[in-house]
């Protein structure tokens, strides 16, 4: 839980005034947001400043705002097979209780700044839940080559390395100890 003064101008932070405390008032709305920056895992995140779109409901509740909403943004990674660029998208739902006083509310609780809210943290914690940990190019990506590290798919069909090689690293493993001179 963390009181802090809120900037009424960053895109995040959304204003609950019209509802005036008065639980039972609703407010719905369809915003798109830019993303914020450094959402996401290793091999996928959003982009930064991507537009994210919203749809959610401000309901005024005894204790605070309650925030429900669906959010769809866009995602961009890298295969963790063959390493092409990925383009996803996803959609996550969320739903979070934003109190009035920090008296009612717990440690991990979200708390109301005046009539301002910052949805970025429930917006990042969502999506962060929804990204594949190991995202591919397509489900039947076949990666790189182990010999040469091409990229199967736009390799040859039956893209494989002669036997020949095998042999003359074979070849190329005997000489050594043919010339092994360990005369001194
Ligand atoms: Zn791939
Ligand atoms: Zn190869």
């Amino acid at each position: 839980m963390t009181q802090r003064n809120l900037n009424p101008r960053a895109p995040w932070v959304l204003s609950t005034h019209e509802l005036g405390r008065r639980p039972g008032l609703m407010r719905q709305m369809n915003l798109v947001l830019p993303a914020p920056a450094d959402i996401g895992v290793e091999m996928i995140g959003v982009p930064k400043d991507i537009d994210v779109e919203l749809d959610i409901r401000f309901e005024a509740v005894m204790e605070g705002v309650l925030v429900t909403g669906t959010a769809r943004t866009p995602l961009r990674g890298e295969c963790v097979r063959c390493l092409e660029p990925v383009t996803s998208q996803t959609e996550v739902n969320f739903q979070e209780l934003f109190f009035y006083s920090s008296e009612d509310a717990a440690e991990d609780d979200s708390l109301l700044n005046g009539d301002l809210l910052d949805l970025e943290p429930t917006f990042r914690d969502a999506v962060v839940l929804t990204l594949p940990l190991s995202p591919v190019c397509s489900e039947d990506c076949t990666g790189l080559c182990v010999e040469c590290g091409i990229r199967l798919a736009d390799a040859e069909p039956g893209h494989k390395h002669e036997v020949v090689d095998a042999r003359w690293a074979k070849l190329q493993n005997l000489i050594p100890e043919h010339n092994n001179d360990q005369e001194s």
